[in-house]
């Protein structure tokens, strides 16, 4: 099977458990939207699948937003280890998560990392000439976990055809500081407007997908964990959104 090679160019710690890293190297033939297995060379012998953020580009731009899940052997690793030099093997790009040329509206949930496809086709919907209407429903444990808050915030005003509703299972950040978090917010200390806990609305994706018209002529990108995505089916059928409107 065909690989191709990508060299870590930046690596960003954004919260305790999770790191964004950014990498340039051969052009991987995917579409926005997909998944595509990586290597590491911190665990060479381990292939796992992840989501780039951006959309394609010819000069072989890549970004990930990697989360590490508890005694994961690969999360863990990128997380905690990456650095920039560092080369990673990119393969088999595939999945069916893609908004159609139809004009249909679209509603993406996305629960954690599950932002990074919806990113990459949020990016690549903004190249098209009159893109649909986009709903984006992300979800996080509080709102300390909405790691691209900020950029949200930034597509939102600058996109007419992008709504963003965050959503958080508790209003309240953990009272363990984060010194990712914390450092980042000391920063930029107001000068970057972003969703905070105000803007949020607090429950579960599937709680909140559940109390919404049903989504009839619509297109319904679902992604996060395994967990998120089969509640949040069920809401969405429950609630009479056709399973063929359905992607996930
Ligand atoms: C299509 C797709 C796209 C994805 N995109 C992203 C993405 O963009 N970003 C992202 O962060 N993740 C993404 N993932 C998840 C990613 O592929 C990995 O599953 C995740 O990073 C965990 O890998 P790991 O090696 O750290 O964990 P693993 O070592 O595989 O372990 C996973 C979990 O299983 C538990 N476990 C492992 N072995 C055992 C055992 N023997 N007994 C009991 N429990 C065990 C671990 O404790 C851990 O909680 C995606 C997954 C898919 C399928």
């Amino acid at each position: 099977m065909q690989t191709w090679n990508a060299e870590v160019v930046q690596y960003h710690r954004l919260r305790n458990d999770l790191a964004v890293v950014r990498l340039v190297g051969d052009a991987v033939p995917f579409e926005a939207g997909q998944s595509v297995d990586v290597v590491v060379p911190q665990n060479p012998r381990l292939t796992r699948r992840y989501s780039p953020a951006l959309p394609p580009s010819l000069d072989g731009k890549l970004e990930f937003h990697v989360r590490a899940v508890p005694a994961g052997w690969v999360s863990g690793s990128i997380v905690n280890e990456t650095r920039p030099g560092d080369v990673w093997r990119i393969g088999n790009p595939g999945g069916v998560l893609r908004v159609d040329d139809s004009g249909r509206d679209v509603v993406m949930i996305a629960g954690g990392t599950g932002l990074a496809p919806m990113r990459s086709i949020i990016l690549d919907l903004a190249r098209r000439e009159s893109p649909p209407q986009v709903t984006l429903y992300v979800g996080g444990r509080s709102p300390r976990d909405l790691y691209a808050s900020d950029l949200l915030w930034i597509l939102v005003s600058q996109l007419p055809w992008l709504t963003v509703v965050p959503v958080v299972d508790q209003l309240k950040d953990p009272w363990a500081p984060d010194r990712y978090n914390d450092g980042i917010r000391a920063e930029i200390a107001g000068s970057a407007p972003m969703f905070e806990a105000e803007h949020c609305w607090e429950g579960s994706l599937a709680d909140v997908v559940s109390v919404q018209e049903p989504f009839v002529d619509k297109q319904v990108l679902v992604c996060g964990s395994p967990g998120m995505e089969a509640a949040t089916v069920a809401a969405l059928l429950a609630n009479g959104t056709p399973s063929e409107a359905i992607l996930r």
